[in-house]
């Protein structure tokens, strides 16, 4: 059987079947994304199997064939079949995200796996990768839309993370216990050292769950890279962001703030927000920009290894 599937493991057929079931993922991704944060009416956020999917404004229910992934966005063009009301084109974004990761975590496990480990720990690796990708998609979107990283999706993957590396032969056990307190205790220390200094919240708590998670996989290295990695992305983003920003900013608020002496209490307040320090203000999560810098790793870092074996 697992002979079998080795030998189609490097068809296209294997490829379209791994992609098929990132985009299934992707799709159960893009549930969690938008019913696990809390909100005014959920307070401990909403179950991601309890009602199936329905249209958030007619609240009719999806059927099965509207509800799969890629293909029913594009050809319902990305409307509700009854109250054509426009589904954001971010549902495909994740679910085209969560498909492409899979491919890679498949690529890259079929391509290393035959020159140093039997196939059965390829799967695994396969599986492992692939989990891991799923959770920082989720972990990124949510932190994207309300800049919260959930410990309900933390936690658990601090454990599960940290169990998976005992599956894997590179792995000692004491890197995962590593990483994790270098990537609770990192982010700490970094944000205590910000606070101090500038009297303002940099990393979050959140922020040190997430490095944790990545630690529990990737131990230390993972972690400075994610760190690293993130702060270097998040500044290029940022700065490009801020740029943006300013540009639109400009044009609109010259013609509209000479005539208007009328009250000098009400708009004080939303003028002053407005204006500079609400663009200086406008901050990134930072979430998303260490789950790339993950990714980068869980990717690059079997490479780096394979190169080191050879020519090191
Ligand atoms: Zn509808």
């Amino acid at each position: 059987m697992l002979a079998q599937l080795e030998v189609l493991s490097t068809t296209t057929g294997a490829y379209v079947f791994v992609v098929v079931l990132g985009l299934l993922w992707g799709s159960f991704a893009n549930v969690c994304i938008y019913r696990w944060p809390p909100s005014d009416e959920f307070p401990d956020g909403r179950s991601v199997v309890a009602p199936g999917s329905h249209c958030f404004v007619c609240k009719r229910d999806i059927c099965w064939y509207d509800n799969v992934p890629l293909l029913a966005y594009l050809w319902l063009r990305g409307r509700c079949r009854f109250c054509e009301t426009q589904f954001s084109p971010r549902y495909l974004i994740v679910e085209a995200l969560t498909g492409a990761l899979f491919g890679v975590a498949w690529w890259f496990a079929i391509a290393l796996g035959p020159m140093r480990e039997s196939f059965d720990v390829t799967l695994v690796r396969f599986v492992v990768s692939a989990a891991f990708c799923f959770v920082m998609v989720v972990i990124a979107f949510i932190d994207l839309d309300h800049k919260l990283i959930l410990n309900k999706i933390t936690m658990p993957s601090v454990v599960v993370f940290y169990a998976a590396t005992f599956l894997l032969p590179e792995r000692r056990w004491s890197e995962g216990l590593i990483g994790i307190a270098i990537g609770y205790g990192l982010p700490w220390l970094v944000g205590e050292i910000y606070f101090r200094v500038t009297r303002r919240e940099g990393l979050g708590l959140g922020d040190s769950m997430l490095l944790a998670v990545i630690g529990a996989l990737l131990g230390w290295k993972g972690v400075v890279v994610s760190l690293f990695g993130g702060s270097v992305l998040g500044s290029v983003i940022g700065i490009t962001a801020l740029l943006v920003g300013r540009a639109r900013q400009a044009p609109a608020t010259e013609p509209a703030s000479p005539p208007e002496p009328e009250d000098p209490t009400t708009p004080e307040g939303t003028d002053a927000d407005d204006d500079d320090p609400g663009i200086m203000r406008m901050e990134l999560p930072f979430g998303p920009f260490l789950a790339m810098g993950a990714l980068i790793y869980l990717f690059a870092e079997p490479w780096i290894h394979l190169y080191f074996a050879l020519f090191g």
